[in-house]
């Protein structure tokens, strides 16, 4: 049998090591998937060989700042203060030396994302009094210089603070009103002393605009639980939808005693709020177990790499996933397989799509690597063979291994 829809085919590969199967793809989606060699490809075709490898769907990243990096650019020093309002001063002293943020340094951010096997982006990027909104506007630039290889979502993010900087509420709203998917916000007791005043404000312009929320939350303890509750008390009040908020990092999760972390997890899991992480090595883990039972969905990101706040991160997602489950303890075959769904299937809350998937109809993002099964391609980090994204075959060879150049 010919099928004459599909433009390209992804010929014996083992979707999550499954049976070999053929994967066609028609345009930017996954036309059918259906046993190895049973459908020749249609006259003209693009083929691409999977020779036996394991296919999983593209890597999800749910929490970057493709727009601060200096990847690409030549070494730079660790500077400045530490702590978050020692890195928000510090980086504001520098980013314009550095000519940051610039279309052309965030796509190649994306680019290794792309080289990496991520195909789907959700960035957090810089809106403040300095910049307006030229970051969001370098990063989809970059991001059209791909033609369509990244998909990215955007959250317009307030790094500097909301409150304590008057102009910021009007920025994010003429972000909204301008397509930003999201908008962001930032520890609203240590940064802006007001968190009824900053939430209440975000929280506005998601009523007015109908656009997602996704707030940087770093505080601790009790006092992230109590900011936690406001957001919930928000959500509830005014009937957001399910994955229409999301709580970044939200390290009070891991602190607080376990029957409060049960209550908070329940809660955000019945109002439909979601959480990411980034596995920060000096901390907790989010518990995986509780998560999923609470019904919570998260995602994992590379946070920002190689960046004014930290010299480490390259932008491989799957190694994220490795970090999050090495530091997690996570070892049984089922839990390991669920932390690849988390850095892939389940990006989908994150993303614009309801299926992220090797099933007909969602968006072609496949990555082939040379591994047993999932669980194998986590704990081996194994290098990606092949990548197609939004139905195009990327050309691995041809993108940049080196930062520095
Ligand atoms: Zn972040």
């Amino acid at each position: 049998m010919v099928d004459d829809d599909a433009t390209m085919v992804i010929r014996d590969v083992r979707p999550w090591g499954g049976a070999p199967a053929d994967v066609g793809v028609a345009g930017d989606r996954i036309a059918w998937v259906r046993p190895a060699g049973t459908t020749p490809p249609a006259p003209g075709a693009e083929v691409v060989e999977g020779r036996g490898l394991l296919a999983l769907p593209g890597l999800v990243n749910t929490h970057a700042h493709a727009d601060k990096s200096w990847w690409g650019l030549p070494w730079q020093s660790y500077g400045g203060e530490g702590g978050t309002q020692g890195r928000i001063a510090h980086e504001r002293a520098r980013r314009d030396e550095l000519g940051i943020p610039s279309a052309p340094v965030a796509e190649r951010v994306l680019r290794e994302y792309l080289r990496t096997g991520t195909t789907r982006v959700r960035t957090h990027v810089d809106v403040d009094l300095g910049l307006g909104l030229r970051g969001i506007e370098a990063v989809r630039e970059a991001a059209a210089a791909l033609d369509g290889a990244i998909e990215l979502t955007v959250v317009a993010f307030p790094q500097d603070g909301v409150l304590r900087r008057p102009g910021v509420l009007e920025l994010l709203d003429r972000a909204a009103r301008a397509g930003a998917e999201h908008v962001g916000g930032l520890d609203p007791a240590l940064i802006d002393r007001d968190p009824v005043g900053q939430l209440d404000g975000l929280f506005r312009i998601a009523a007015e605009h109908g656009c997602g929320l996704d707030i940087h939350l770093h505080e601790p303890g009790d006092l992230g639980a109590f900011e936690i509750n406001l957001i919930l008390d928000r959500v509830e009040r005014d009937g957001i939808a399910p994955g229409k908020v999301n709580v970044a990092h939200g390290f009070a999760v891991v602190d607080v005693d376990p029957a409060r972390r049960r209550d908070l997890l329940d809660r955000m899991g019945a109002l439909g709020v979601t959480m990411t992480t980034v596995a920060p090595v000096r901390m907790r883990q989010l518990p995986l177990a509780e998560m999923d039972a609470a019904g919570v969905r998260f995602g994992l990101g590379t946070d920002g790499i190689r960046d004014l706040w930290s010299p480490y991160g390259d932008g491989d997602l799957l190694g994220i996933a490795w970090q999050y489950a090495r530091a997690g303890g996570v070892v049984r075959d089922e839990d390991l397989r669920r932390v690849v769904e988390l850095a892939t299937r389940d990006g989908a809350a994150f993303v614009t799509d309801e299926v992220h998937d090797l099933v007909p109809g969602a968006r072609a993002d496949v990555v082939l690597l040379d591994a047993e099964n999932p669980m194998d391609a986590l704990v081996r980090r194994v290098p990606r063979a092949a990548v197609v994204a939004g139905g195009r075959a990327v050309d691995l060879a041809a993108l940049a291994a080196r930062p520095w150049e």
